[in-house]
């Protein structure tokens, strides 16, 4: 592996759920930004909001991630060089950077209560006016708020925000400016609740916008690609980075997925998580190949292996991507399209791949042993015949049930066929080249059985090949007999020519 490039993106996960989509689309971007320049992907779970956050959904965002295949270079299960990679394990650090703040009169105690901050933002917002922090206690004296502090009293540090306008030079916005005064005076840490432990005595507990910062300075991280529902988070991070006097990353904001209804995405308008499409049969492949093209693009019309503009392997997403491809509106969230780019790998992935995601399918439907019981040669096989009218894993069951039970059923149109006069002759022919027929039955033996059909019946052309389809699958289209037929056992076949002629008699 040829040396690492000095770009570091991360991915920075709250735990409080499944992975949403749109924050895989963000995982998916930084991925690709750090294979295509050789950089690093750090994956940093923020989890300093206590109350939402658990393990159980870190364990799931792992999970999932896995899932899709994108993993990182840093992280809490890896580690790396800016160990930890778990914002709950870094409490300390913030607690020094925080006391700095306040050591140079940057940062404050508050002690309003929640109510009454509560109060004012309601009354602001009812005003039409953006909340921002009323100053209060911005001049209570380091001394008295200690003192206070020892009595018992509760507080947060609020940053004593910067009077001056900051224009952000965004990669996907341009310039964005943040006038003076769109940020007030903000936490860095909160007002510990009765039963929390402070990190440091009279610190609070820090919060995210301090804490991201703080981390994506330590560890090295030069673009932070996110969604753009956090530039107001950026307008206060900016001003966190210039308390510290620290050089600011690269930052790419991302226009948000919006579902059909143009909203954004949420339950309400669509599934939501990575978790739910896994578990509804898409396959990650397709999944990524999508969420791509979701504020994405290449620019230009490009040749890929697939032959298709916009089906790419994921060598052909890193060596596409650019930063300057990301979009500025927003994009729209297509099921239709995510489920045709599906239908396309269902066809195109290799076999192995298809089979092994879809083991889990078929045995939810027909049962684990049912499905042991079968070969994996076997299994395999109905998989391949029947992947290419299966939109999507789960459809794979049903595609699949007539393999299964032995029986196909019979569908109007070939039960209609077989009940013309001029069908008689191919069902006998069927009949008799069947009951010939050697097993196990292979795909050369259909072929020598079609021809004997043939010769028994008559037939030809359409006038044999449609009824004799009719007769012993049920159907008028389909796959090839050569490779459908030896799914079956010949007891089967016959058993279903049996019951298919009883039918066209009556
Ligand atoms: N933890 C934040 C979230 O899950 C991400 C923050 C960031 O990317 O800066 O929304």
């Amino acid at each position: 592996m040829s040396q690492k490039s000095n770009v570091r993106v991360r991915f920075a996960p709250s735990p409080t759920g499944f992975l949403h989509v749109g924050g895989a689309r963000s995982l998916l971007f930084n991925y690709l930004y750090a294979k295509k320049t050789n950089g690093t992907l750090v994956l940093r779970i923020e989890d300093t909001d206590q109350a939402r956050s658990t393990r159980e959904s870190e364990r799931m965002i792992f999970e999932d991630i896995a899932e899709i295949n994108l993993p990182s270079d840093e992280s809490p299960i890896v580690g790396g060089p800016f160990p930890p990679y778990r914002q709950s394990d870094r409490m300390s650090i913030y607690a020094d950077h925080a006391k700095q703040l306040l050591d140079r009169n940057m940062a404050y105690y508050c002690f309003c209560p929640e109510e009454e901050l509560g109060r004012k933002r309601e009354l602001a917002l009812k005003l039409g006016k953006v909340p921002q922090y009323d100053g209060t206690c911005a001049g209570i004296t380091i001394e008295d708020a200690r003192a206070r502090l020892k009595k018992g009293e509760k507080a947060g540090l609020r940053f004593r925000a910067f009077k001056k306008d900051y224009i952000l030079k965004d990669i996907v916005k341009g310039d964005v400016s943040f006038q003076e005064n769109v940020v007030g005076d903000f936490f860095i840490t909160r007002t510990p609740r009765e039963d929390e432990k402070e990190i440091a005595d009279g610190i609070g507990m820090p919060v995210y916008n301090f804490c991201c910062v703080i981390d994506d300075h330590l560890m090295n991280i030069t673009h932070v690609i996110r969604g753009d529902d956090h530039l107001s988070n950026t307008a206060r991070q900016l001003q966190i980075y210039d308390a510290f006097g620290w050089e600011l990353p690269t930052f790419a904001h991302i226009a948000m997925v919006l579902g059909s209804d143009r909203q954004k995405l949420s339950k309400r308008n669509g599934d939501s998580s990575v978790h739910e499409y896994l578990a509804n049969g898409y396959l990650p492949q397709a999944l990524l190949n999508f969420l791509v093209l979701l504020g994405w693009s290449t620019g230009a019309e490009i040749k890929t292996a697939s032959g298709h503009p916009e089906l790419f392997t994921m060598e052909e997403m890193i060596s596409l991507f650019d930063l300057k491809g990301l979009q500025k509106s927003p994009a729209v969230f297509d099921v239709t399209k995510l489920q045709w780019m599906n239908s396309q790998y269902m066809r195109s992935l290799p076999l192995d791949e298809i089979y092994t995601r879809g083991l889990r399918f078929l045995e939810a439907e027909f049962g684990v042993d049912h499905v042991a019981a079968k070969s994996q040669e076997w299994l395999k096989r109905v998989v391949d015949l029947v992947r290419g009218e299966s939109t999507l894993l789960s459809d794979l069951p049903k595609n699949i049930r007539p393999y299964f039970t032995g029986d196909a059923g019979t569908e109007a149109e070939a039960a209609e066929l077989l009940k013309k006069p001029e069908s008689a002759a191919v069902i006998g022919a069927v009949e008799a080249s069947l009951a010939e027929l050697a097993e196990p039955i292979t795909s050369e033996s259909i072929d020598a059985f079609q021809k004997k059909v043939g010769e028994k019946s008559g037939a030809k052309g359409k006038g044999l090949f449609m009824p004799m389809r009719a007769i012993l699958t049920g159907k008028t289209h389909g796959p090839e007999l050569k490779k459908s037929l030896p799914l079956f056992t010949k007891q089967q076949l016959m058993a279903q020519v049996q019951t298919r002629k009883a039918q066209s008699l009556t």
